[in-house]
């Protein structure tokens, strides 16, 4: 079976499996997981090649983290083979950016993962604090936590895509590591493709989260949380419907669609089945064997044109 594809993050030397394991629904938050089922989904994603995997505190109120750290343990496998990013300052009691806050959180998060340190902390979902704070009092937090080895490198995440300038432009080089955008390279919003030149010559490595639009480009459609407006959410049921007439999977061709760019070091998607990492590794592999289905490709966008790009507000500056 061809090796799952490994891409560099930036300038941080970490080699991360194209397809990550998005750890989000290990919290129940697109419906319930069983600690059997999360340690055998988690199993099966090692056997086939990921090795990267991302979480918050934030997801299911701790519980992703939990056991997310549950099922690395059980699969046996040595921390150096494995990289893992958690976040700070979001949690289900509100946002905290302050550098008491993502002091202790470090603790806890490492608490609950049962790990010494994590690869990657990421400031979460940073558009709804301020972002001078961020600058100034955050990351400054987050480089003494490198000093101690309890984290590695250092991110931000968030929807909005200005806030990655305003946070790069203004933080000496080489402070932020990694940027980690959602709902950004996907067939429905392909927003991101313009931002990652200036990534680039900043030396950020690039992880992009939500490739299946956190539910919208799948058969089953989006949890009932879900931010986007009804026109978007019908357009994107209707390629759905209108893949699956033709025997297609409109999963596959979203994933495949964000694997396609190689400046990306790696898709986060998120899996809470066995089947569900064996269809996104697979098509991973696929599109490194034969390709994507262009003809369908083409089609789907077509039937996304009217609400291409179309996001949501997210945050307190939006
Ligand atoms: P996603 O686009 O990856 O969609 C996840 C949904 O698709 C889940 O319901 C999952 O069960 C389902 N799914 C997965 N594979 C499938 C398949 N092959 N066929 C049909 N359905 C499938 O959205 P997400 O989980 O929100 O994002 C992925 C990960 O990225 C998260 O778990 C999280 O780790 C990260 N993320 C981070 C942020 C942030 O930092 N602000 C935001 C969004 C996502």
């Amino acid at each position: 079976m061809a090796k799952m594809e490994l891409r560099e993050l930036g300038n941080t030397g970490l080699k991360l499996s194209s397809v990550g394991f998005g750890a989000s629904p290990l919290g129940s938050v697109f419906g319930p997981v069983s600690d059997e089922v999360a340690i055998a989904t988690v199993r099966q994603a090692f056997t086939l090649g990921i090795n990267f995997f991302d979480t918050s505190p934030y997801y299911g109120g701790t519980l992703s983290e939990k056991v997310l750290g549950k099922a690395l343990k059980a699969s046996g496998v040595p921390r150096n083979e494995y990289i893992v990013a958690t976040k700070c300052g979001r949690y289900k009691e509100g946002f905290d950016f302050s550098a008491d806050r993502v002091t202790r959180s470090i603790d806890e998060s490492l608490a609950r993962l049962q790990l010494d340190y994590v690869d990657i902390l990421q400031c979460h979902d940073i558009e709804f604090g301020s972002l001078d704070q961020i600058v100034n009092e955050t990351i400054p937090a987050l480089l003494k936590l490198k000093d101690t080895g309890k984290i590695r490198f250092i991110g931000i995440t968030g929807l909005p895509l200005e806030i990655f300038t305003y946070v790069l432009d203004r933080v000496p080089p080489g402070t932020v590591d990694v940027i980690l955008s959602y709902c950004h390279y996907g067939i429905n919003d392909s927003a991101l493709e313009d931002l990652l030149p200036y990534l680039k010559s900043k030396g950020v490595g690039v992880i992009s989260a939500s490739p299946l639009a956190m539910g919208l480009l799948t058969e089953n459609g989006p949890p009932e949380w879900h931010p986007a407006s009804n026109e978007l959410k019908a357009a994107c049921q209707a390629a759905a419907v209108f893949c699956k007439e033709k025997g297609k999977n409109i999963s596959k061709l979203a994933m495949q669609y964000s694997l396609s760019n190689k400046d990306i070091a790696s898709v986060l998607v998120g899996m809470n089945s066995v089947q569900q990492v064996e269809e996104n590794v697979a098509s991973a592999k696929e599109l490194a064997t034969a390709g994507i289905d262009e003809k369908t490709l083409s089609e789907v966008k077509e039937i996304l044109k009217p609400v291409k790009n179309q996001t949501w507000p997210s945050g307190i500056q939006s």
